[in-house]
């Protein structure tokens, strides 16, 4: 793989806020933004331990309880970790509200969110561009090289037909999303 060869650059993409969920409101009539409210909710009462992630509507009051653990055996989460749960530990529930793979299996959409981009964009030459995400980025890989190499959509879409930019596992670019990593080739 002549690939193997080239020089190596790393982008990151953080969130800069939470991605809110977006799902229906009974009270609003209507899809809705939902933000975390930081405060968890603990159900230990029986055999089995349930785990949720209070989130507000941004429309009104209601309230929809994002599931964090679901029917665990107690003696499978530590004491430690139950106390976070308890004490709506700030840095939990944020790394929760990051989760776009856990705002997903919950059924939600996930709504627009501000990010940045970290790393370099000017090549010298042909590079391997190597565009990960600690929160399992949703955002597309298209908007994130349109943006940090500052292209137009036509700029991008000629790149992508002169083969300028691929994508090592052969991604379709016009259309996925980011999730933990990818791997490109910018020539
Ligand atoms: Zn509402």
């Amino acid at each position: 793989m002549k690939n193997k060869f080239l020089r190596t650059v790393v982008w990151e993409v953080q969130y800069l806020t939470p991605p809110p969920a977006v799902r229906y409101c009974k009270k609003c009539g209507r899809q809705k933004e939902f933000v975390s409210s930081g405060q968890f909710r603990v159900n230990a009462q029986r055999k089995y331990l349930d785990v949720w992630l209070i989130y507000k509507c941004s429309g009104c009051e209601a309230t929809w309880n994002l599931t964090v653990l679901s029917r665990i055996h107690p003696k499978a989460v530590s004491r430690e970790l139950l106390d976070k749960f308890h004490g709506n530990d700030q840095i939990l529930a944020h790394k929760y509200a990051m989760n776009t793979d856990l705002l997903k299996r919950n059924g939600c959409k996930i709504g627009p969110y501000d990010y940045k981009i970290t790393g370099c964009a000017a090549f010298d030459g042909p590079v391997r561009l190597h565009i990960r995400s600690n929160d399992a980025s949703d955002v597309k890989v298209s908007a994130i090289l349109r943006e940090k190499l500052q292209l137009s959509r036509k700029e991008f879409e000629d790149m992508l037909s002169d083969g300028r930019i691929q994508s090592e596992s052969e991604k379709d670019l016009t259309k996925c999303r980011l999730g933990k990593e990818i791997l490109l080739v910018i020539s």
